[in-house]
């Protein structure tokens, strides 16, 4: 298959081709590759949950009383009782009637897009939206306007060019590559103008935004403002899988209509028992949230003050941008030498010129592991010419 040899050739010639890093360890902040301890410096797990042992409790406990699979999909014979409690769970903690599990969030974006909008409707959508909005906006087959990143103005203007009465405002709550947050409140203020239905994806801000935790829509005080709440038990709440809150009506829609969800097993009694004591821990980590956002704005602060090009982040991810996809991983690579793990991060992921590295926070790094990979930084930014 000479296309394939083709296409391979191609992206190592052009710095994008990528290979998987095996890990040894668990996903802490100290983990291992082969036999090598490694600094974890890009891990979605926020608030250090993954390698908790309440949650690793639970699944065992969950294992003894129900083996592992689940065995069926979830209108089969793979409900438990556990995932009804779950769904309970989740609408309390995102404040809405009700609530409904995908098995990834990546399928929630999918199956929700795709049962909410059909060629009848106009869905506008953050030019920086994640893969899964905009897979599931291409597959819906309804017409697609992306406006610029969190340009109000330009949102404006694009649902003035293209009325209708069948509209989605789609976005990221926290951008998954920049770490920026949506404007929600202007969104659903210029929804509500017009009569647009509001769709935000909070895989980022789930746990780590609120007083709760509660995510964007907490933060930004909107409780019951916008229609539908996305969000990932894959991030901070260290689980896996996707859910979306909402309306009884909105839940009770996707339950018959979203084909990622009824064409699927569903997730194991273990993972939906982890996830629901991860919601009672996360409510309790306020002291856990505020370091984690804390030591974010400190380290960006002391990035900018090497001189490295930082983008303002009030979440605990903080894109150190390169540009050049092949000097993004020359960097990582250096940083992985000194024990330290972080990915570069590419097109097609981020925009041509702006290979990154994606720093996140952990709430469990301590301020030395942080000056640790300040010291590294400077080190190899310095030798690569990058400050
Ligand atoms: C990670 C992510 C998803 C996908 O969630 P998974 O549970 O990993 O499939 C969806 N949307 C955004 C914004 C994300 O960052």
């Amino acid at each position: 298959m000479q296309f394939i040899d083709h296409y391979l050739k191609n992206i190592k010639d052009l710095g994008l081709y990528r290979e998987f890093k095996f890990l040894t360890g668990p996903q802490s902040k100290y983990t291992s590759i082969g036999n090598k301890r490694m600094l974890l410096m890009a891990s979605n797990n926020y608030l250090g949950l993954c390698d908790d042992s309440r949650l690793k409790e639970a699944a065992r406990a969950a294992i003894e009383l129900y083996g592992v699979g689940a065995g069926g999909s979830r209108l089969t014979t793979g409900s438990y009782k556990l995932h009804e409690e779950l769904e309970k769970k989740i609408a309390d903690f995102k404040n809405t009637e009700a609530a409904i599990i995908f098995n990834t969030g990546y399928m929630a974006n999918i199956g929700t897009l795709t049962a909410m909008a059909d060629k009848e409707w106009i869905i506008f959508s953050d030019a920086f939206n994640h893969a899964s909005i905009i897979d599931g906006c291409r597959l819906s087959g309804a017409k697609i306007v992306v406006y610029k990143h969190c340009d109000m103005e330009d949102l404006r203007e694009k649902i003035r060019i293209y009325p209708g009465n069948k509209r989605l405002i789609v976005t990221d709550g926290v951008f998954s590559m920049d770490g920026d947050i949506a404007p929600l409140e202007e969104i659903v203020t210029i929804a509500k103008e017009h009569n647009i239905f509001t769709m935000v994806d909070d895989a980022h801000g789930t746990g780590v935004l609120g007083e709760n935790g509660g995510g964007c829509v907490e933060y930004f005080n909107l409780k019951g403002q916008v229609d539908i709440q996305l969000g990932t038990l894959s991030k901070a709440l260290a689980g896996e899988g996707g859910f979306v809150a909402g309306s009884s009506a909105l839940i009770t829609y996707l339950r018959h209509k979203a084909r990622s969800f009824i064409y699927s097993t569903a997730l194991s009694p273990a993972t939906i028992a982890v996830s629901l004591r991860a919601l009672d821990i996360v409510k309790n980590e306020r002291e856990q949230r505020s370091k984690l956002l804390q030591n974010a704005g400190w380290l960006q602060q002391e990035l900018r003050k090497l001189g490295f090009h930082v983008l303002n982040s009030d979440t605990p991810i903080i894109p150190l941008i390169v540009g050049d996809p092949e000097r993004a991983l020359k960097l990582s690579e250096k940083l992985f030498e000194k024990g330290i793990f972080i990915t570069a991060i590419r097109p097609p992921s981020v925009p041509q010129n702006t290979s990154r590295l994606r720093i996140t926070l952990m709430a469990t790094h301590h301020k030395e592991d942080l000056q640790y990979f300040l010291d590294s930084l400077k080190e190899a930014g310095t030798d690569l010419g990058i400050i």
